[in-house]
């Protein structure tokens, strides 16, 4: 484990690390970095340099992730991996994701500076899509680790029409080359994340770390009303066929069957197209984005279905037209009992206690979970708030996460490699 002063010394380079990542940006005044873009070779080559300051070997994979390695006693061993995303929602904080990743090149570079190497390798990944911010699709850095890229995303496109298979090209990458990303079961024993929160309930129980214990589902929609623009000044209120207020009574809804259904489902639309939209025309369509997510598959099954009844009732009264496309879903993911215990073991030395919460946010560990056990240490921030410049973390709270971390990671490797020596 890394004592107190180690610690402090690696949060402070987080920190400005994390400072000057914040300026690597394609918006000014604020942060947005997105899968493929030209700040993204930026990050990934400045990452790049820290992990092989750190004394790991680096190499950009065939979808842009950056990877570190830093080999066991033996050269030829399986790896724990750590790791979180370098990408960004638009204007985002500083540490969603990238605090993960700058945290676990620190828990190498200790490793290293004191000559230390450990049963297993430990390689970091510093993820390059989880939020799918530029072409709507999460997890694409980690869904090329695990083997499960579709083809057909490459034809996926930007809002400049740009496809996934020309940005590539573009960043220098070859999309013949995706399965070379992809990871040998037995190469990897072990995953763990360390994140910020993006909730309050470490701030609630006044705690600077826990541990996950499932990641949420989610299902994303697409949805429109249609009726028909008409009008704003002739035609009378009760001929009209007005998608925008169909849309809002609906709405209203949403956020009621939401609440009463399971305390642990949410609903969101964050997206609203109103068109045609002009000020003395009648909103003939409302093209508008779904999101829910939520602890079990059957949960959210039965909130999708009670929703779009309700909207296509809504639309039928109306006279309207109700339509959804789903376009991207996920299952809830389960961490690793063992790896969870260790984590709590790691975090009680350094809190007194430790707390275990789920997490309502989609994480990279959700794509890795599908082929090797995941675990996933969260961090408190300031007010739970996140994907928002506002985010904040508390500078004592990262000494103690780099502690808890560093000490879980070398209890993972001791506790796989007995496995893996005995097999
Ligand atoms: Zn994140």
């Amino acid at each position: 484990m890394l004592d107190s002063n180690e610690a402090k010394i690696s949060a402070k380079r987080i920190i400005s690390r994390c400072n000057e990542l914040a300026k690597i940006t394609c918006m000014e005044a604020e942060i947005t970095r997105l899968y493929l873009s030209k700040e993204h070779l930026i990050v990934n080559k400045l990452v790049g340099q820290w992990m092989q300051e750190a004394g790991m070997l680096v190499w950009q994979d065939e979808v842009g992730n950056i990877c570190g390695r830093y080999n066991s006693t033996f050269i030829k061993t399986p790896a724990v991996i750590l790791g979180s995303h370098l990408d960004t929602v638009k204007n985002a904080g500083r540490y969603d994701g990238i605090l993960g990743v700058l945290s676990s090149i620190e828990v190498v570079y200790w490793l290293n500076k004191k000559n230390i190497r450990l049963k297993l390798a430990i390689e970091v990944i510093g993820f390059g899509d989880e939020e799918g911010t530029r072409f709507g699709i999460t997890l694409l850095g980690s869904r090329a680790i695990t083997g499960t890229w579709k083809k057909k995303w490459l034809f996926y496109t930007d809002v400049e029409e740009i496809s996934i298979s020309q940005a590539m090209i573009n960043f220098g990458l070859n999309s013949n080359n995706i399965h070379n990303a992809s990871r040998n079961v037995e190469d990897i024993v072990a995953y763990v994340e360390l994140h910020i929160e993006q909730g309050p309930c470490l701030e609630k129980e006044n705690l600077p770390l826990g541990v996950v214990t499932n990641i949420h589902g989610a299902r994303r929609f697409k949805c429109k009303f249609v009726g028909e623009s008409g009008h704003a000044g002739t035609v009378p209120m009760m001929y009209r066929r007005d998608a925008l207020i169909a849309f809002s009574e609906w709405i209203t809804y949403m956020e009621y069957i939401t609440i009463k259904t399971h305390s642990q489902l949410v609903a969101t639309v964050g997206i609203i197209n109103c068109s045609p939209g002009a000020i003395n025309v009648i909103p003939g369509m409302i093209n508008f984005s779904l999101d829910i997510r939520g602890p079990k598959d059957v949960l959210l099954e039965s909130l999708s279905y009670v929703l779009f009844k309700q909207a296509k009732r809504i639309a039928n009264n109306r006279h309207l037209n109700f339509e959804y496309e789903e376009y991207y879903r996920t299952s809830e993911t389960i961490c690793d009992t063992t790896l969870q215990n260790i984590l709590c073991t790691s975090i009680e030395k350094v809190q007194g206690k430790s707390i275990l919460l789920p997490s309502g946010a989609g994480h990279d560990a959700v794509a890795i979970a599908e082929r090797w056990p995941v675990a996933m240490l969260f961090i408190r921030n300031y007010r739970g708030i996140s994907h928002n410049p506002e985010e904040s973390v508390n500078i004592n709270d990262i000494v103690l996460a780099l502690q808890a971390y560093s000490d879980a990671v070398f209890r993972i490797v001791e506790e796989k490699s007995k496995y893996y020596n005995s097999h």
